[in-house]
């Protein structure tokens, strides 16, 4: 079963309409990619599904009941399944905050361990460095210390550490070196395949989405105008704005 089916969302910024009537089923397992101009609501559609900003209508389901129903203490406990992936992990980290406390972070706000328990914490601070190709010796570095990269991998093993099913990644690479941003997508490519993830995969960048992304949704003014494996949207686009975006390509 897919574990996240959105049906119908709408969202309003006080009387501008970010997304209107939207529905689509996130299947299980896959990288599911949305592209579309700057603006027309991929970040606000990919925090809706979170909950990280309020739809005003429509349903979210996951794992077979509607999100959206429930209250702060359930969303709560729901939250360790679902996490997001920043596109500027610089602005997303505590610069008061080493890598290793970044990393604990989400285990002690969802009371995964306490804070008195440093051997257990440690641990899984070390596995989760690991995991992400993060060398110990960064374990009390800040933020400002670190590359763009590195600092990257900070918010994947935070996103990852509470173990979730779902990722959203909001135009993870966008804001890093182009150098660094093929290791950074081989890693989450890596891990999606390691632990069975499901990615929402929020980007500008086509030719990230052709070779990653299982299907890609193209939006355009708050909606949904077209849904594709990579190979059928780039062969044979249907949407006049999925033409248009695909034919200004550069030519390598
Ligand atoms: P980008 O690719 O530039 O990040 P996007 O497709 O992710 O764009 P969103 O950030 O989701 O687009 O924004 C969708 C629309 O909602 C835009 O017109 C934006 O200006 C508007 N918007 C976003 N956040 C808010 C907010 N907090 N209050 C009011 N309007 C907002």
């Amino acid at each position: 079963m897919d574990k996240f089916n959105v049906e119908n969302l709408d969202l309003y910024y006080g009387q501008f309409k970010a997304l209107k009537d939207v529905s689509i089923k996130i299947p299980d397992h896959e990288i599911t990619a949305f592209i579309g101009p700057s603006g027309c609501g991929k970040s606000t559609l990919g925090r809706a599904i979170l909950r990280l900003h309020e739809p005003t209508g429509g349903k979210v389901i996951f794992d077979g009941e509607n999100i959206l129903e429930y209250d702060k203490q359930k969303m709560k406990q729901k939250r360790s399944d679902m996490q997001i992936i920043f596109q500027d992990p610089y602005s997303s980290l505590n610069p008061r905050m080493t890598v290793s406390q970044s990393i604990a972070a989400p285990l002690l706000i969802q009371g995964v361990y306490k804070a008195n328990e440093k051997d257990k914490i440690q641990k899984k601070v070390d596995e989760m460095m690991d995991l992400v190709g993060l060398a110990k010796r960064f374990a009390n570095s800040y933020p400002h210390e670190l590359d763009g990269g590195r600092r990257q991998r900070i918010g994947i093993a935070r996103a990852l550490s509470l173990n979730p099913k779902f990722i959203v990644c909001d135009e993870p690479v966008s804001a890093l070196d182009v150098s660094i941003q093929a290791q950074v997508l081989n890693l989450m490519q890596d891990l999606q395949e390691k632990l069975g993830l499901t990615y929402l995969f929020i980007t500008h960048n086509l030719s990230v989405v052709k070779h990653l992304s299982n299907r890609i949704m193209v939006m355009y003014l708050g909606q949904m105008v077209e849904l594709a494996e990579p190979k059928e949207l780039f062969s044979n686009p249907q949407h006049p704005y999925t033409k248009a975006l695909l034919s200004a390509i550069p030519i390598p």
